[in-house]
């Protein structure tokens, strides 16, 4: 059975459409299961009916063309009940109803299971039998097996848009939102311009073709310039090859011969496909039937004709992309946006960004923050074959991306935009002036840094220091450790743009969703793997030219603290400390006059929760990552788009562990602040000063509105308030608490703006 099972996942997985999916789904199913149907009805939310999209077994006639309300008949029992329906006479059942199109009423046995996706009801699979027989437990076990493995691959094909429950929109979707997770807050709206990984056969859309002829010349030129290549290499091959092993390119040549892959290629493109379409589609059928043999030399020959539609593709791909002409407002949508992606866009047209792979740890998405681009990443479900040209916004804020939105939403955000772009202006006075609150509590705002160009931002927002230097970002865009002298360099930057302030440089903090191209750490669980503190204590000689690094380039100006990244244990500290008292001692014996620096530890796993007063005696300062200390306590990824809703800082546990932080480094006299995102949400910030933290560092564009959060608040009122938060059950109850306090205290605007109802940090 599971053979049976991973063979209908693979077919469906290589469906470019949904037809196509829905085709191969009731197909396989009713073989596999020997019954006389399979259909697949699918929930139309819109309409709120069962529409029969495709069936074996009952009458061709009745598919899309027959429908059931939600609670009607017996599939709409099994979405209501959300759990297999298992008749041996379906007529007897009282929610049967009788379908006259579909020519049911011949079969008797009738077995329905539903189709769930995150909660949602996608669908329903029927199975029915003439003969009046119940299915017997493994075929019911086997259709919800099959079921829940299709729920995802259906959703998908669903979100894609490649057909619809309303009527095939071969090249168009509309008003879909997509979920990813926030890159770089800020929204935008503009026209998507896909750049599809080269040759990538499994990503090329279905498009009407403008000129046919021309596209036919097109793939014809691909083509040749394909034979060229491969007699060419043919050729350069002879004299180490043998005429046996060189069969394979006489092999190909043949395959790309016009009456072969080359005809059915050019009678797609008249059928009404764009050649790459047409390519892709010839070139997966042939590869998948290859594939399904059970005979390893047919086998083998899939990755052949992939390889050889790869190769043309390539060429056709290379004179699409000599054409691209940006739209006035570019937003640049890939399978992985690259930071030389980014650059092949004009400044001026770039108005957003959104990748479907990539955290906001991603180096370009680090990148877009510096340059102020709207970003959201990791959104895994976005139909990238179909975006092109299409109408988006980006909500950088929420982390999701609608396309083709209605009017009234464009309106909706557009309004959102000119709202947030009058808030900027109007916090611009507050620049020079410090975060302190109605009754005078100081709280020092810091901004977390990574490139040369977050300097200007900083500054020109009025940061009081820096409270994260996240010195893996240098690392990031470098092919290979940068040396010591490099490294000096781009700390010396930072620290001399922000004296007499502090900055605080953190230890190289890789893994997890942090990799270098030129360091690949690849593990099954990266977030529990091999990250910060813990790569750089087992490669001494990185560690140390770091640091040495850092305290040449603050040699006169004595503003340098040191941070350490994922400390879980008091003995991480421990080391790491004699490590830079070791190149201290080193340099000052060299002659440098230097001061040693404070250091200090993050606190973003949970066991330091419990050690903080042990810590405390090592260190000079404590910082909160509560990005990483939200994800750990939670136990959700901060990075999964599919868990985000349950992601959040204001979960009462996170608060209470924040506070409970709070509470011992006071005890302990030792300087606490917080570098998470949690810190640049207005919400957040009026927490954390209650609770007794000594500065925030956040991202420079969320300063203004923070301080001017502060600076409207009493202490004193802030602490009543995290008297009664602390008492919350639920992050809902938590932000709905202090979004009331803060339309009350007329503080409204200051918070993120939000179409969706503000999803937590
Ligand atoms: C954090 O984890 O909160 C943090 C500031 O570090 P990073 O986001 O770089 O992991
Ligand atoms: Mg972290």
């Amino acid at each position: 059975m599971l053979k049976t099972l991973q063979r209908i996942v693979q077919e469906v997985n290589s469906a470019r459409t949904l037809d196509e999916t829905l085709s191969i789904i009731v197909r396989r199913v009713r073989r596999a299961m020997k019954t006389d149907v399979c259909s697949v009805y699918l929930l139309d939310d819109n309409r709120q009916r069962y529409i029969l999209m495709d069936s074996m077994g009952l009458k061709k006639e009745s598919i899309k063309q027959v429908s059931l309300e939600a609670d009607q008949g017996l599939v709409g029992y099994v979405g209501m009940r959300e759990e297999p329906v298992n008749l041996d006479d379906a007529t007897q059942h009282p929610n049967y109803v009788y379908l006259a199109e579909t020519g049911e009423e011949r079969f008797h046995s009738f077995l329905g299971v539903p189709i769930i996706y995150q909660r949602r009801i996608l669908g329903v699979i029927v199975v029915q039998q003439q003969e009046k027989r119940r299915f017997d437990e493994g075929e019911e076990a086997f259709l919800v097996t099959v079921s829940a493995q299709l729920a995802g691959l259906l959703a998908h094909s669903l979100a894609t848009g490649s057909s619809s429950l309303s009527g095939p929109t071969q090249n168009s979707i509309h008003g879909s939102c997509f979920k990813g997770v926030a890159g770089t807050s800020g929204i935008a709206i503009g026209a998507a311009v896909v750049i599809l990984p080269v040759a990538n056969l499994d990503t090329v859309p279905d498009r009407l073709p403008e000129n046919i002829d021309a596209e036919i010349e097109q793939f014809r030129e691909a083509l040749s310039s394909v034979r060229n290549d491969i007699h060419e290499v043919n050729r350069r091959l002879a004299q180490r090859l043998s005429e046996e092993e060189r069969a394979l390119f006489e092999a190909y040549q043949r395959m790309l011969d016009d009456s072969a892959l080359g005809q059915e290629v050019i009678n797609k493109i008249r059928e009404g496909n764009w050649a790459q379409g047409a390519l892709c589609q010839v070139v997966t059928r042939h590869a998948r039937f290859f594939e399904l043999s059970q005979d390893d030399y047919l086998k083998e020959r899939a990755t052949d004709i992939r390889d050889l539609g790869r190769r043309v593709l390539a060429y056709l791909q290379k004179v699409d992309q000599d054409e691209i002409e940006y739209p006035e407002r570019a937003i640049l949508v890939s399978e992985e946006v690259t930071p030389s992606m980014l650059g092949e866009i004009p400044k001026e047209h770039l108005a957003g960004l959104v990748s479907v792979q990539g955290s906001n740890n991603s180096h370009v998405a680090i990148l877009a923050r510096a340059m102020g681009v709207p970003a959201v990443m990791g959104t895994v479900d976005l139909p990238l074959g179909l975006l092109n040209g299409q109408l988006l916004i980006v909500d950088g804020y929420q982390g999701v991306v609608f396309n083709n939105p209605s009017d009234e939403l464009q309106i909706q955000y557009n309004n959102l935009m000119r709202a947030e772009h009058k808030l900027q202006k109007g916090l611009e006075n507050i620049t020079g002036l410090p975060c302190i609150t109605l009754d005078g509590h100081k709280l020092p705002l810091l901004v977390n840094t990574g490139l040369a160009q977050d300097i200007t931002h900083s500054l020109n927002y009025g940061a009081e220091g820096v409270g994260l230097f996240r010195t893996e970002v240098p690392f990031m865009v470098s092919e290979r450790f940068p040396s010591e002298s490099e490294q000096q360099a781009v700390y010396r930057e930072q620290l001399e743009a922000f004296h007499p302030q502090p900055v605080t440089m953190r230890t190289l903090d890789i893994g997890g969703d942090k990799s270098l191209p030129y360091f690949p750490i690849n593990e099954a669980n990266p977030f529990l793997g091999w990250r910060g503190i813990r790569v750089t204590l087992d490669h001494p000689e990185v560690f140390l030219v770091q640091v040495r690094a850092m305290l040449r380039a603050s040699e006169g100006l004595d503003n340098l603290q040191i941070m350490l990244p994922m400390i879980s244990n008091v003995t991480e500290i421990t080391e790491s400390i004699t490590f830079i008292d070791r190149a201290y001692k080193e340099l000052c014996e060299e002659g440098l006059d230097l001061k040693r620096p404070s250091i200090g530890v993050m606190i973003e796993v949970p066991s330091t929760i419990y050690q903080v007063a042990q810590i405390a005696r090592y260190v000079d300062f404590l910082s909160v990552g509560s990005n990483d200390l939200t994800q750990y306590l939670l136990a959700v990824d901060r990075n999964n788009p599919r868990v985000a809703g349950l992601y959040s800082s204001f979960h009462p546990a996170v608060l209470s562990a924040l506070n409970t932080i709070a509470v011992i480094c006071q005890e302990h006299h030792c300087n606490l602040s917080l570098c998470g995102e949690l810190a640049g949400d207005p919400r957040g910030a009026i927490l954390l000063m209650a609770m007794g933290y000594d500065a925030l560092s956040m991202n420079a564009v969320n300063l203004p509105r923070v301080k001017s959060a502060i600076r409207q608040v009493r202490k004193e009122d802030a602490v009543r308030l995290l008297g009664t938060v602390l008492t919350l059950e639920t992050s809902e109850q938590v932000t709905a608490q202090l979004s009331e306090m803060m339309e009350r205290l007329g503080l409204g605007p200051l918070l993120q703006p939000s179409l969706l109802g503000g999803r937590k940090p």
